[in-house]
């Protein structure tokens, strides 16, 4: 059981759970798509797709923000819950959807460049 995180979104009609073991922390990433998306920068945690489970999907939507990956969001409450590339093992989780607390920290920074002029990159 504690061998698993768990998380959900906002309404708690989409839910997941991974393995917490091998997992590296969290990516915060500062492109314009994720700006647009979340409304600020998106800290996600890469898990191994195969072992992340979707446990209640019925509301979970995917949206193709580009040719190389799709958003998973919920319908209902709209909580972006994954971002999915496509070229990769690894799915993105969206850090405020895990059920705190994850033990986890912000270990990288990527698309700095395109931050908002509003805040500073956080400390990795
Ligand atoms: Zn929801
Ligand atoms: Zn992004």
């Amino acid at each position: 059981m504690s061998d698993m995180m768990k998380g959900q979104c906002f309404c708690g009609n989409v839910r997941f759970s991974f393995p917490k073991k091998n997992m590296q922390g969290a990516v915060a990433c500062h492109c314009r798509d994720c700006q647009q998306m979340h409304g600020n920068y998106n800290a996600m945690a890469a898990v191994d797709r195969d072992a992340l489970v979707i446990e209640s999907s019925e509301t979970l939507r995917w949206f193709d923000s580009s040719e190389k990956a799709r958003r998973g969001f919920c319908s209902h409450c709209g909580g972006r819950l994954f971002k999915d590339n496509l070229c990769s093992p690894k799915m993105m989780v969206s850090m405020g959807t895990i059920d705190p607390p994850t033990g986890l920290r912000i270990v990288r920074n990527i698309w700095t460049e395109s931050k908002g002029d509003w805040y500073e990159i956080p400390p990795a």
